[in-house]
């Protein structure tokens, strides 16, 4: 990559614009002979080593320790240069990912399906209900007034009943067989934009409601991810030697969620939109 010459000369940071600049902010960035907007995410104090992404929507994101200099971030830009060429690449190949609109005949998955909305006025019901007509691809609401943001509001609260009860089934069912765990550990659902789940110092698990989207067997992936961080708290080698003894084949099922992730996670739909 010839051009990477050039780009290895262009100052993109003072130290004085970092320190002084909001957290999230864009900053031009060379590369290839073009210009990008990098972003600058700073995080939580717990951050402790820089690392580049390219989200869906084609940004360039540094995350960033509170000890890292503009050069350490100039730095590791150069040095991932042709990853994230390849990756904004790989993201203009992408299929759009569609809003939605919550209308009639939309798609919306359900544990790794796709259902379409089939929305019914019941001018005489109070509560709504939803549900999966046997045998096909329908996810029925039956309500009052089917506009989309009443529909939408249904349906999140569905999902978020459905992801109770399937996170808390298959958690039982995992825990179970790690002989080193006593007990399923401390959850709660939450819905986000960027991440599956999470697992906080006291070993309480946050999980993403979104993940009853996604195939079950992404899902165990979450699951036993975030459980192995009870014991591995970093993503070092001791955390993937012990994930492989309790997943062997997680990597496909990580490429698996990676690939359906970009349609559920809905900040994708909100930013390719814009
Ligand atoms: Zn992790």
């Amino acid at each position: 990559m010839d051009d990477l010459s050039q780009f290895r000369d262009v100052a993109m940071i003072s130290e004085d614009t970092l320190h002084t600049s909001p957290d999230g902010a864009f900053f031009p960035f060379m590369m290839n002979g073009r210009e990008f907007p990098v972003r600058i995410v700073r995080g939580t104090p717990r951050r402790r080593y820089l690392a580049v992404r390219v989200t869906d929507a084609g940004h360039v994101e540094v995350l960033v320790p509170r000890w890292a200099a503009a050069r350490d971030i100039q730095g590791v830009l150069c040095s991932k240069a042709d990853w994230i060429l390849r990756h904004l690449q790989r993201v203009q190949q992408l299929p759009p990912v569609v809003p939605k609109h919550y209308v009639d005949g939309e798609q919306h998955f359900f544990r790794g399906r796709l259902h379409s909305l089939q929305l019914i006025s019941c001018p005489e019901s109070r509560a709504a209900s939803v549900s999966i007509v046997p045998e096909t691809d329908r996810l029925q609401i039956r309500m009052k007034d089917p506009s989309p943001c009443r529909v939408r509001k249904v349906l999140e609260r569905w999902y978020r009943e459905e992801a109770y009860q399937l996170i808390g089934e298959r958690l039982k069912v995992l825990c179970a067989s790690i002989p080193w765990l006593k007990c399923v550990p401390p959850w709660k659902l939450r819905t986000m934009h960027r991440r599956w789940g999470s697992c906080s110092h006291t070993g309480k698990l946050t999980l993403n409601t979104q993940l009853v989207k996604v195939p079950e067997f992404c899902l165990d992936f979450v699951l036993l991810h975030e459980v192995t961080h009870l014991r591995e708290m970093n993503h070092g080698w001791r955390f993937y030697a012990l994930l492989e003894t309790l997943l062997p084949d997680w990597k496909p099922r990580k490429r698996e969620l990676d690939r359906i992730g970009r349609f559920i996670l809905e900040k994708n739909a909100k930013e390719n939109n814009r």
